[in-house]
């Protein structure tokens, strides 16, 4: 069956190149997705039954309608500062203006009335700045986890009546098609010289079927990085990778950071560490949210959500800190050193490690006994462990300086009880070789999104979709 268009993976990439397509044009659009459609997407964790990750087939919490951005805090983080390299191949005011677009298509599909932060002239720089602290500027738009999934579902509803959607199916192949070897009619780009009939280019395997089509955008997304590689390797479209994150999920009450998120919700703080001189940066903040299993590729890392809703939000502030670990040659494999520490951990602890702050700087393990008797009460079910057997010393002393260091703007942060949750790990997927129209060096062969290496967030990764799709149509 042909398609002039074929999105693999229904994540904000694939989401937005398919709106962009599918409403300013009548061109045939099909997306692959290895995950659920969007209410069969089910986490069987419930607390009760089942405590902690039983490595289902497909992951609902990464794949599914929303990819992994689905049960996401939502934050939209309308910058160049973080998030992604995307300016670097489209233009600082570009990406801009195009997170802003994707920002305006959430505000009329459910997202009307939520608050949009901005560290724009914010006292915080200063009070940073006096503590060896850089705040990084942005404007942050806070859907939250339960007004996200309400766009999802309106974006869904416009989507499926103009674009075939095809759940429960991962794409085992995308090979490119020799159009003499396939008998097809040679011509022109636009379509051929003796027929009318566009010319496939791409072939698309599935288990429900061969597909073909015109131009093919892969957006995977975390989840298919390793298919993303293995696609990359099998068609030797160039890559490079030499960098992951690694580091702890903090939960703290949340009257202690109250007075930054309160005032920017979302705030990304860098700190320089005195001894190493590594970069130490807050991620991913939830305030009043709760801490979570994350599965990649079967390794339980930890990660954080909140939500609008008053009814769900606890009492706890939870953030990462990470720090970046960039790798110089003959090493190659970043993402396998973040992994064999995300497994020394699942080694120890049977998933996450949770530890109180008091305890690692004591040097002893954390017990339930020392966790319940503390005062933060944690709201991920992880086993008190001890942190300094599985990340490596010089990791685990930024992350130390760097609490102290908050510590100085938000008194609270280096109590004993502040729990530490371990790993978190960043993974980066490998960054593709695409040129300025994210296009591989195979005509019409897009890469975009978490998958490309390009992006790392939800703005970045949309508005590369709505991008790679302006370009299919000639859109500038
Ligand atoms: C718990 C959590 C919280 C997060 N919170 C935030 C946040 O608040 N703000 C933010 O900016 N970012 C956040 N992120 C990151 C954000 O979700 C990603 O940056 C974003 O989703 C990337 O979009 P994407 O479309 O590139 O990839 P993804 O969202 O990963 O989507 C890729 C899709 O492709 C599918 N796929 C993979 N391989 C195949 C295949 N072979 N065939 C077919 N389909 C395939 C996957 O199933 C998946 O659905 C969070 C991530 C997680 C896990």
């Amino acid at each position: 069956m042909y398609y002039d268009v074929i999105i693999v993976g229904a994540g904000p990439g694939g989401i937005f190149a398919c709106w962009e397509l599918a409403r300013n044009s009548g061109l045939s659009v099909a997306v692959f997705e290895s995950g659920h459609e969007l209410d069969r997407r089910r986490c069987p964790i419930d607390g009760k039954k089942v405590k902690t990750c039983i490595g289902c087939p497909t992951c609902s919490i990464m794949s599914g309608f929303g990819g992994a951005g689905a049960f996401s805090d939502g934050k939209y983080n309308i910058t160049n500062d973080f998030g992604g390299t995307l300016y670097e191949h489209i233009g600082k005011e570009r990406a801009l203006e195009l997170m802003h677009y994707v920002d305006r298509i959430n505000m009329t599909h459910g997202g009307e009335g939520t608050a949009l932060y901005s560290t724009a002239g914010t006292a915080l720089k200063k009070v940073c700045m006096q503590n060896r602290l850089t705040l990084l500027s942005a404007s942050v738009r806070h859907l939250g986890t339960d007004i996200n999934y309400r766009v999802l579902e309106r974006l869904y509803e416009e989507l499926k009546d103009r674009a075939d959607f095809y759940f429960d199916t991962p794409v085992g192949e995308v090979e490119v098609m020799d159009p003499a070897a396939e008998g097809l009619p040679a011509g022109e780009e636009s379509g051929g010289a003796d027929t009318d009939a566009p010319r496939p280019r791409f072939r698309v395997v599935t288990k429900k079927g061969t597909f073909t089509c015109r131009e093919c955008i892969v957006s995977v997304g975390r989840s298919g990085s390793k298919w993303a590689e293995q696609l990359c390797r099998k068609l030797s479209i160039p890559t490079k990778s030499n960098r992951v994150d690694i580091g702890v999920r903090v939960e703290i009450p949340a009257e202690i950071f109250a007075h930054i998120t309160d005032e920017l919700y979302e705030s990304k703080i860098v700190y320089r560490t005195e001894k190493f001189e590594d970069h130490v940066r807050t991620f991913c903040m939830n305030p009043h949210g709760i801490v979570v299993n994350e599965n990649t590729n079967g390794i339980i890392t930890v990660n954080g959500h909140s939500f609008e809703d008053p009814a769900k939000k606890t009492q706890n502030t939870n953030f990462a800190l990470l720090v970046a670990k960039h790798f110089s040659e003959p090493f190659k494999d970043s993402n396998g050193y973040g992994e064999s520490i995300a497994r020394l951990s699942n080694m120890l602890g049977g998933g996450v490690i949770v530890q109180r702050f008091g305890d690692l700087e004591r040097g002893r393990r954390s017990t339930v006994k020392r966790i319940e008797e503390g005062t933060v009460r944690p709201t991920l079910n992880a086993t008190p462990g001890d942190l300094s057997l599985v990340l490596p010393k010089r990791i685990l002393d930024g992350i130390i300086e760097m609490i102290y260091a908050l510590d100085k703007i938000a008194p609270g942060t280096a109590n004993d009880d502040t729990l530490l949750y371990g790993v978190e790990v960043k993974f980066y997927n490998m960054e593709v070789d695409v040129d300025d129209r994210l296009e591989t060096c195979y005509p019409g062969l897009f890469m975009i999104g978490d998958g490309s290496g390009v992006t790392h967030s939800l703005s970045h990764a949309s508005a590369s979709g709505v991008f790679v799709a302006r370009e299919i149509l000639g859109i500038r």
